[in-house]
C-alpha cells in the first residue's frame, strides 16, 4: 500500500511528537538487539505504534490545519 503522505511530512510531524514511539522499539526487543540506537532511526510517522494507516488522532489534527 502506497503512503498517501510524503516522507517530508510524515518525518516533519514525528520529530516534534511526544507520542513517538518506533515499531521496533514497541515488539519489546529494543534497540540494542539491532545494534542501532533511537537516534539512527529515521524518526516519522508511518514507523510509529500509532499511526494506523494514517489514523492517529495527533497526525490528522497536525495536517488538518
Ligand atoms: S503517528 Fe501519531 S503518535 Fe506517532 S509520531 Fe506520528 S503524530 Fe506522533
Amino acid at each position: 500500500m502506497k503512503n498517501a503522505y510524503p516522507d517530508q511530512i510524515l518525518c516533519s510531524i514525528a520529530e516534534e511528537c511526544q507520542e513517538f514511539e518506533h515499531i521496533i522499539s514497541a515488539m519489546g526487543y529494543g534497540y540494542s538487539l539491532l545494534n542501532v540506537s533511537p537516534d539512527n532511526f529515521t524518526r516519522k510517522c508511518s514507523d510509529c505504534v500509532n499511526w494506523l494507516g494514517s489514523s492517529c488522532n495527533i497526525f490528522q489534527s497536525e495536517i488538518g490545519e
